[in-house]
């Protein structure tokens, strides 16, 4: 029913929110955003650093930029990113 929430429930007072817009987050978080803000603030930065760069991979991304790489895999996909491939001479 709530399985999201169990985050929540178990981190007790040690709540974590987000420093944006006040939602609560996961206190494993490693970022001061939730989700959603993280994107807004991040994935700009982040189709940047993919599009500039070349031989890029979600962890080097992930890295980067602080975030999960199951977070960096997602936006991938949701922003039809690709990674960019060294050309060979
Ligand atoms: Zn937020």
């Amino acid at each position: 029913m709530f399985d999201e929430f169990d985050d929540f429930f178990d981190a007790g007072p040690m709540i974590k929110v987000c420093s944006k817009c006040g939602c609560r987050i996961p206190r494993s978080s490693s970022m001061d955003l939730c989700k959603e803000c993280m994107k807004k603030e991040l994935f700009p930065k982040v189709k940047e650093f993919i599009n500039n760069n070349y031989d890029v991979n979600e962890m080097m991304v992930a890295d980067e930029f602080g975030i999960e790489r199951s977070i960096v895999h997602e936006w991938v996909r949701d922003g039809h990113l690709e990674y960019k491939k060294r050309p060979q001479f």
